[in-house]
């Protein structure tokens, strides 16, 4: 974004923003200029001709009552010289994903009646509205372009009563979903929000990461994140900023995640019945689709898998189970470590008014790397300081973490404790293992290993030399 400004506003060459940026301090990831380049030439070439001109300013809509809520896009923005054409471009870091309705909605009304705006700064203040001409907007286009393969869809194309119609449509129903009483939720956008510091839905947890407190700025980190970093701190680097990767999963990578997204369904029915060998899918044909098909082969293994976790499913037991969660989405502010963390756990569900965080692992090996699973599975340590600190409320004395470990002989659940100080302090011993590291790098240099011939993201890094075999 910043290189396409400086280009559309101040008129400077790419070559010459490049360089510019690799002489700045703190220095720029070289595998992220590289990309930067690739997306630049690719948005460029396809937008080559077009007539209308970038706008620098936002377009905001500012609506206030007891509180103040403003609606705005940060896609690229675009207009015709008399301002009857307002466009809006959406840049997808990998390839074209399109967006949700209640997003084009509230893109396609604001770029009909948001009024120029610059960015707030501090972000916690309200957008500045500039000065402007009475707005004329007649038209309305919203596109998106991947820029990894430089291909655009357009996402709306209509006139200002289309876009208001849309918006009613879709927009008002997703904004309303937003701000309604009780709709707070916890994420990876926490990290973002401006509301942050004062939300009453995000669990303050000094400590969670067992780091020591220091003045630093804000980060946002999963566990995954950390796994990524322990191999390489620029793979972790570059994927952290969602560049475009290439043949992320392995085949049995995939047979996993077909296994969960087959499991989660089941769990998501209504009632939450407990898993029946009928509910599988039946044997003799391939039951991987998509995006998780795999071979024949390993499609067999995996039902073998789906049939143990009959056994393992947990509404068997006769347990008071109140809520489920099945996409469980949270997020924590560690304040000692300046750190937002967050979690997607397998399941979260509340049993007789206490949490339990479960999560399901998958794998055709006979034994782990570790002895201890808190080791092996960093998520399932996060896990137990998470319940340990109350982070998710609820009865702490039924909290656990339950682990399912489905092979293609059997399942094995394991229930971890986190009121057990011998499994808090290795759960903390893990994380600070962890995030130490990750939190005082400040350059994310490539670590390179016969891993980076699988890392998605090497085409983006400086150290990746491909190998013949
Ligand atoms: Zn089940």
């Amino acid at each position: 974004m910043e290189i396409l400004d400086r280009i559309e506003f101040n008129s400077v060459s790419l070559e010459s923003v490049l360089e510019d940026l690799r002489g700045r301090s703190p220095v720029i990831h070289d595998g992220h200029l590289r990309y930067a380049e690739h997306a630049v030439r690719m948005y460029r070439e396809r937008f080559a001709g077009e007539e209308l001109m970038p706008v620098r300013p936002y377009w905001v809509v500012q609506h206030e009552e007891d509180k103040l809520w403003e609606l705005y896009a940060w896609w690229r923005r675009y207009e015709s010289d008399d301002g009857s054409v307002r466009e809006y471009r959406r840049l997808r870091h990998g390839k074209i994903k399109g967006s949700s309705p209640g997003e084009l909605g509230i893109a396609a009304y604001v770029a009909v009646h948001g009024r120029p705006a610059a960015w707030p700064d501090p972000w916690s203040d309200r957008f500045p509205m500039l000065r402007s001409a009475q707005q004329r907007v007649r038209r309305v286009r919203i596109v998106e372009i991947g820029l990894a393969d430089g291909r655009v869809s357009i996402e709306f194309d209509g006139s200002l009563e289309d876009a208001e119609n849309y918006y009613r449509q879709h927009g008002h129903p997703h904004v309303a979903k937003v701000v309604s009483a009780g709709g707070l939720s916890t994420g990876a956008s926490c990290f973002e929000c401006k509301q942050m510091t004062g939300c009453p839905a995000l669990p303050r947890v000094p400590g969670i990461l067992g780091l020591p407190s220091r003045p630093a700025p804000l980060r946002k980190v999963s566990v995954s994140d950390l796994r990524y970093y322990k191999d390489c701190p620029a793979q972790a680097h570059l994927r952290a900023l969602h560049l475009p990767k290439e043949s992320e999963y392995s085949d049995s990578a995939k047979l996993g995640q077909a296994v969960h997204q087959w499991i989660e369904s089941l769990h998501r029915r209504k009632g939450h019945p407990p898993c029946i060998a009928g509910d599988m899918p039946p044997s003799e044909q391939n039951w991987t689709e998509g995006r998780w098909h795999v071979p024949d082969e390993l499609a067999e293994i995996g039902l073998r898998m789906l049939h143990h976790h009959v056994d393992a499913c947990p509404f068997l037991a006769e347990s008071l189970i109140e809520y489920v969660d099945t996409e469980a989405r949270r997020a924590f502010h560690d304040t000692a470590a300046q750190v937002v963390v967050v979690a997607k756990p397998d399941l979260l569900y509340l049993d007789d008014g206490s949490w339990v965080w479960r999560e399901l692992k998958t794998t055709q090996k006979e034994s782990w790397f570790h002895d201890d699973l808190l080791e092996e599975f960093p998520q399932l340590a996060l896990g137990v300081v998470a319940l340990a600190r109350g982070a998710l409320g609820g009865d702490p004395s039924g909290s656990r973490v339950e682990v399912e470990v489905l092979r293609p002989e059997g399942s094995d659940l394991h229930t971890i404790d986190p009121f057990e100080p011998d499994r808090l302090e290795k759960a903390l011993t893990v994380l600070r293992h962890y995030a130490a590291p990750w939190r005082e790098d400040e350059t994310f240099e490539a670590r390179p290993s016969r891993k980076c011939q699988w890392c998605p993201v090497s085409k983006w890094c400086a150290s990746y030399t491909p190998q013949d075999s």
